[in-house]
């Protein structure tokens, strides 16, 4: 079997981050956003589609707010193993730097066609994905659009305006730290544990 992406660019013998491999059948689909403090800091959102994590760059990360659209830039498959991912990347591995998991928990697809569900790995292949989030931070549902052209396309994210969207809440930056760990970047990065 030939490497990913994932795996092309990374050395194991030098980056805690985990290879991958395991296989999650039969549990309701995760998603996760990791804050991650690279040359830029941005959020990679994650989602849980077959065995792999699609995943996208969120430069100024998710928002409660339905007219805010938030560019995602896609990056490549991540292992279903880096969803609970927090740690120091070295230098020099791609896309170093610090990362935390800034919300996670399980989501609901409700992209739909003519009344009915379209799977997700082909909503996100025609360019529009629904998903409900059901997060510590962030519920309810949000689209993710592509837009121009397939290849290079960018993307949007963008809450929907239904009972869980909120104008006035900026949990980015009022809520900064990890929900499994209660960790800052900081924290994690100085190797501590937090209380
Ligand atoms: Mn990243």
């Amino acid at each position: 079997m030939s490497k990913s992406a994932y795996e092309t660019k990374r050395d194991f013998s030098r980056t805690p981050e985990p290879r991958g491999g395991r296989k999650r059948a039969g549990k309701a689909p995760r998603f996760v956003i990791q804050k991650h403090d690279a040359s830029t800091l941005h959020y990679d959102f994650r989602l849980e589609v077959g065995s792999v994590l699609k995943s996208w760059a969120v430069p100024r990360g998710p928002s409660t707010d339905p007219a805010d659209k938030r560019l995602a830039v896609p990056t490549e498959d991540h292992p279903l193993d880096y969803a609970d991912f927090e740690g120091v990347i070295p230098e020099g591995q791609y896309g170093g730097g610090t990362v935390l998991v800034w919300d996670c928990g399980p989501y609901e697809n409700i992209t739909e066609k003519h009344g009915r569900i379209v799977p997700l790995a082909k909503a996100l292949a025609d360019g529009h994905a629904l998903v409900r989030l059901k997060g510590e931070k962030l519920t309810g549902g949000y689209a993710l659009q592509r837009t121009g052209k397939k290849e290079n396309g960018r993307w949007l994210l963008v809450k929907l305006d239904d009972a869980a969207a909120d104008r006035r809440r900026n949990p980015v930056s009022t809520q900064p730290d990890s929900v499994l760990s209660g960790r800052s970047l900081q924290d994690i990065a100085a190797g501590e544990a937090k209380g």
